[in-house]
């Protein structure tokens, strides 16, 4: 199944340009995980987004696909979301008409409101149509594949583990920084500590609401070739003191449930 998406300059869905896609039940059906999609803004309405895209025209820019989808944990409609993977950005805009008129074919029944769906099927024709147009850029989330070389260089959510007084170890990984893997690991797991369920923004209020760290949770070592990461099995959310104490000492990565096994002995007292 091939699919355009919408995506506006302003909206009151948490969409995130090839993260994320937040969304209506009533598109559940036309979004199959693992389905290609292409990225579609419609005509620009506000001028001041000009500079973030590549044409005030309707138009294509991107081409993805649907990971998976998950339930909303916040929305009392039973609105969803999507991961996005491999996101690939055109270098120039795709025009949605041109001198032989719209790259997407309108059905009868749409004829009169189809530009208003947030989500279009098309068949594989239309799709092939859209793509012969655009120049793909080729850096693909090079990020996707795990590299122990990445350089560690982002202080965000950088934690140490420090023992003894003896100089400290960094051991956060590139994935719990990476804010794509953390906004999707926040939309499948919820922004509340998996361990303790301490949360930020119920505590602190709305200044801290949505704070979180992301563990990873396969020690780095373990990782035995570059693989994809899964935020759904790979990623979790701590809280600060969760996601220290699990990182307490050197070269032993705790399980969140050897870490429920401590707060609970505590609790207990
Ligand atoms: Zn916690
Ligand atoms: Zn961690």
């Amino acid at each position: 199944m091939h699919i355009v998406i919408t995506e506006n300059d302003e909206s009151i869905w948490e969409d995130e340009t090839g993260v994320l896609y937040h969304f209506p039940k009533r598109y559940l059906k036309d979004l199959q995980p693992g389905s290609s999609l292409i990225y579609y803004k419609g005509r620009i309405l506000n001028k001041d987004f000009s500079a973030g895209r590549l044409s005030d025209a309707p138009h294509y820019f991107a081409t993805a696909r649907i990971g998976k989808i998950y339930p909303d944990k916040r929305s009392s409609k039973g609105d969803l979301f999507a991961t996005i993977i491999d996101f690939t950005p055109f270098k120039e805009a795709v025009l949605a008409k041109n001198e032989n008129g719209y790259l997407e074919a309108i059905p009868e029944s749409k004829k009169s409101n189809y530009w208003r769906y947030g989500v279009r099927v098309i068949d594989q024709a239309t799709y092939d149509r859209i793509i012969s147009h655009a120049d793909l850029n080729q850096i693909s989330e090079p990020k996707q594949i795990y590299s122990p070389d990445v350089e560690l260089n982002d202080t965000e959510n950088t934690l140490e583990s420090s023992s003894e007084g003896k100089a400290s170890t960094r051991f956060v990984t590139t994935y719990e920084r990476d804010p794509k893997y953390r906004k999707q690991a926040i939309a499948i797991h919820g922004a509340s500590c998996a361990a303790c369920d301490f949360n930020f923004g119920e505590f602190y209020g709305e200044y801290a609401e949505g704070y979180i760290h992301i563990h990873h949770i396969t020690p780095v070592s373990e990782f035995e070739s570059p693989r994809k990461i899964d935020p759904e099995t790979d990623l979790i959310p701590l809280c600060a003191n969760c996601h220290s104490v699990v990182h307490r000492r050197k070269g032993k990565t705790l399980s969140i449930s050897e870490l429920e096994v401590l707060l609970k002995n505590t609790s207990n007292k």
